[in-house]
């Protein structure tokens, strides 16, 4: 190697003292092996004329101290920078120029010139996690940190979730501003769906996860006298979380501390399009998480299927229905238990006898929240007949009053559409739905933003089954009204769908609105309210038909991240049991009358049993070998 700053020995020197900091680990060379020195003459030209010279001082004195000496030197250096402020000054001089000479030849992407020339307009910064983190690695780390993970006591996870919640709230501005800066939402869209949800569910973690996950004694049957049974929730390993780009701090922060809590390690992968890139992992991190336990991958949907081939014990994804069934499908080569939060195309059903305005700014604020793009928002408002018109009348009107703006105050009531493909796929349904007879009762000019992210709130009538808006999940600022005459067409109108997600049925009357809410075919219902069962964290979430399986959240919730098994527990002796071997023609009779008994009511029945169980005992007792 030639130098137009270092002479031969301070290059020997140079490759001794880069060996000992460097000594190469996995697949990383050391670094006299990672050709870093070719770069060195760059690094060197880049330096002040005092800090050259006091480097190539250092290097030829290095060349006259054998490598133990230098070993010796640089440990106790490093040592000491915690108590002395000229170590640390000199650690991190030395090693910031070997480590930059070390990494600017082992990823080429990554030249030590690019660097120093920087340009933020330019080049996009590069995140530790974007330089290609293997994933075989990620798992196993995540498999090593499960044993740590699922050998604290719940008590002590739960330790964490308190610190994370003191955290959330803490920082909850700044959490507010890192969602608006990727999905474009008002800020109080954000602290109520995303922040108030979490802290909610934070809580109710808090308050059960001892109760839920603890053994719990179930009742052992008079055919087994003298055992005893149990039911515990055993963690299940590496949990794989996939999430999707609408509520990206709740879809993350929720079922990351659900699977934890119960015992496992999780490897979690964010929309590539709201990744919140850090927040996730510095939150945790603040609230004493060790890296390992929670893992977070950045990229798109081939990283998802890369992760499940290495084989969690558990998926939990949440996101459209196509990925839905690839990830079920891809799965199931595996047997990986999945649970699948998918869309949705929630009805509203109004019945005549409700408080017009209350039911009219349900509709509007359930189709508009999140500016239309969560998967319980209202996507079909069924009305009947006879309040139809005046119900309709004050949707256009309040929908005409809602502010739309990114603010910076909570003023706004709704923000702009996340994603641009959102944006063109909603513009597509209404082109589609306008061209084939749709009313536009409001935003008709939807046309003008197709270049934009501020979609107007469309109110529409008249739609037909031709249109793909009645088939296809919208999630998008769009409210479509229909009319129905009764109960059981209103049932109907309903269940025409593929998807079963969530539901909303408006009256006065109860009764009715508990019988219909209990035949439409859905996982949710709100009676008088919409999208509220996801506001109360004790009550489970999850769809059926096409929006997906599974269930979490509430009690069930620590079902879907656990192993639940049971266990009978019964007595070290020397008694040989009367359902083992040998059968005999005498045992065989004995085992009817028992079962004749067992199954048959009364006092006489019982007392039955109990004689020939006695019976069967003394039998068994004598009965050791086969005659
Ligand atoms: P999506 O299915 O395109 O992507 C979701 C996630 O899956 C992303 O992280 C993506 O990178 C990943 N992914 C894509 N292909 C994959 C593959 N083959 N293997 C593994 N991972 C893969 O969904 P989206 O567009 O991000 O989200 C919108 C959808 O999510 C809507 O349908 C909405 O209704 C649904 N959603 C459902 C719920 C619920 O709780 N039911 C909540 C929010 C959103």
């Amino acid at each position: 190697m030639e130098s137009k700053y270092l002479n031969k020995k301070q290059i020997v020197a140079l490759n001794r003292y880069g060996d000992i900091l460097i000594p190469g680990m996995d697949s990383l060379p050391s670094f006299s092996q990672s050709k870093a020195q070719l770069e060195v003459d760059r690094i060197f030209e880049f330096m002040t004329d005092e800090d050259r010279d006091g480097m190539l001082f250092l290097l030829s004195a290095f060349y006259y101290l054998p490598s133990f000496v230098l070993l010796i030197l640089f440990k106790t250096i490093f040592m000491l920078t915690s108590v002395s402020g000229i170590c640390r000054l000199l650690a991190v001089g030395l090693k910031g120029v070997i480590f930059t000479l070390y990494y600017s030849d082992v990823d080429k992407d990554n030249k030590v010139f690019k660097v120093l020339n920087y340009n933020p307009k330019i080049n996009a910064p590069k995140f530790e996690s974007e330089v290609k983190l293997d994933m075989k690695t990620v798992m196993n780390n995540a498999k090593a940190s499960f044993e740590a993970v699922s050998k604290l006591s719940v008590d002590e996870r739960i330790k964490f979730i308190v610190k994370l919640k003191a955290i959330v709230l803490e920082n909850k501005e700044e959490i507010i501003l890192a969602i608006q800066k990727e999905t474009n939402k008002s800020k109080s869209d954000i602290i109520m769906s995303e922040i108030f949800s979490v802290l909610d569910h934070l809580d109710f973690l808090i308050k059960t996860a001892k109760k839920n996950l603890s053994d719990r004694t179930v009742k052992t049957p008079i055919a087994l006298m003298g055992k005893k049974s149990l039911v515990s929730f055993d963690a299940l390993g590496v949990s794989l979380i996939i999430s999707p780009w609408n509520y990206p701090f709740f879809q993350a922060i929720v079922p990351i501390t659900l699977a934890f809590v119960c015992g496992n390690s999780v490897i979690y992968k964010p929309s590539e399009f709201t990744p919140l890139r850090g927040l996730i992992e510095k939150v945790l991190a603040q609230a004493g998480f060790n890296p390992f336990w929670v893992q977070v991958v950045y990229g798109d949907g081939k990283l998802g299927e890369e992760l499940i081939d290495l084989k969690p014990a558990k998926i939990f994804f949440t996101g459209s229905v196509g990925t839905g069934k690839k990830i079920m499908q891809q799965a199931g080569k595996y047997l990986i238990p999945v649970e699948l939060e998918l869309g949705g195309k929630d009805p509203m059903v109004v019945f005549d006898d409700v408080d017009l305005l209350r039911a009219a700014k349900g509709a509007v604020w359930g189709a508009f929240t999140n500016l239309g793009q969560a998967c319980t928002s209202v996507e079909r408002v069924y009305v009947q007949e006879k309040i139809y018109e005046e119900f309709k009348a004050i949707v256009v009107a309040e929908t005409k009053l809602v502010l739309q703006a990114i603010d910076s105050d909570g003023s706004s009531d709704v923000g702009h559409m996340i994603t641009t493909a959102q944006r063109d796929k909603v513009i597509n349904l209404l082109k589609d739905a306008k061209s084939k007879g749709a009313k536009f009762l409001t935003g008709d000019n939807f046309e003008n933003y197709k270049d934009k992210m501020n979609l107007p709130l469309v109110v529409l009538e008249n739609t037909n089954n031709q249109m793909l808006l009645e088939e296809e999940e919208i999630f998008g600022p769009l409210l479509p009204l229909y009319k129905f005459k009764t109960e059981e067409e209103a049932i109907e109108l309903c269940n025409d769908s593929d998807f079963g997600l969530s539901a909303s049925v408006w009256s006065n009357d109860n009764n009715r609105a508990i019988r219909v809410a209990k035949k439409i075919q859905t996982g949710n219902v709100s009676i008088n309210n919409v999208m509220l069962t996801e506001g109360n964290s004790f009550l489970p979430f999850g769809g059926v038909k096409n929006s997906g399986i599974g269930r979490f959240r509430g009690e069930f919730g620590y079902y879907a991240f656990t192993n639940i098994k049971s266990i009978i527990i019964d007595k070290n002796s020397k008694k040989i049991e009367a359902n083992w071997y040998p059968y005999t023609k005498e045992k065989y009779q004995i085992f009817s009358k028992m079962v004749d008994a067992l199954f048959t009511d009364g006092v006489f029945a019982f007392v039955k049993f109990l004689i020939n169980g006695l019976k069967l005992e003394m039998y068994c007792g004598k009965t050791k070998k086969r005659e």
